[in-house]
């Protein structure tokens, strides 16, 4: 195996990657995010609600499934090398792209500095989850709030300036214009994928996700991909 390190002189340095539920970003982009890491990026998970209701067991507590679903989380981005986790512990299902939602990613976004963002696209058709919806429009709107001082006086007067990330990435995009090779990164994100037992109720689930990726990157004559819809803002 070869390690692709052509990305490790790049400027684009800092990858923020926000997403409604712990695994979101393990099904979707940890191929791509630990491929990028092991080339020198530096990434940073935010998860909005700690999957409070993503169970079929009927005796478990929302409390008690969000605080597995949390340490799944840790260990998944662990294994991948993300440099940190934030959790904003929003109830699972009830998200809203609401304005106080877009300040708090906004306020992140001129925290953490991101040269590149990933998220959910929202514009998927019959995209059924509500959460996911949410998160998708409101990064877009967050990265817009986030790269103009004038917007949010609030927190450009604390000392939280403008902030204008160069590229986003959705993922499950119904028009996905980039694919990223993940043949190096395949078992790792697996195998972070693993780490959230509680979700991963199908026996097989392994090679369905290897079978995707593997269907992803045939088009594109790559052993295995994720794709996404690319939108480049500084360059
Ligand atoms: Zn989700």
């Amino acid at each position: 195996m070869t390690e692709d390190t052509t990305l490790a002189t790049d400027d684009l340095q800092r990858v923020l990657v926000v997403m409604a539920h712990p695994d979101d970003a393990e099904f979707t982009c940890a191929g791509t995010i630990a491929k990028w890491i092991k080339a020198g990026r530096q990434a940073h998970y935010v998860v909005c609600t700690s999957g409070d209701k993503g169970t079929k067991d009927p005796d478990i507590t929302p409390h008690h499934l969000a605080a597995i679903r949390e340490e799944e989380q840790l260990a998944a981005a662990q294994m991948l090398g993300i440099e940190g986790v934030t959790f904003l512990r929003h109830r699972d299902g009830e998200l809203e792209a609401s304005k106080e939602f877009r300040a708090e990613i906004a306020m992140l976004i001129r925290d953490y500095k991101p040269d590149i963002v990933f998220t959910h696209d929202a514009w998927r058709p019959y995209l059924l989850h509500p959460d996911h919806r949410a998160v998708g429009i409101t990064v877009c709107d967050a990265i817009v709030a986030a790269r103009d001082h004038l917007f949010l006086p609030g927190q450009t007067a604390i000392g939280l300036e403008a902030v204008e990330p160069a590229e986003l990435y959705l993922w499950g995009a119904a028009e996905a214009d980039y694919f990223e090779d993940i043949t190096q990164t395949i078992d790792l994100k697996l195998d972070a994928l693993s780490k959230h037992k509680s979700q991963l109720r199908r026996p097989n689930w392994r090679q369905r996700i290897r079978q995707w990726a593997a269907d992803t990157g045939e088009p594109h004559g790559m052993a295995y991909a994720e794709a996404f819809k690319r939108i480049a803002f500084r360059r």
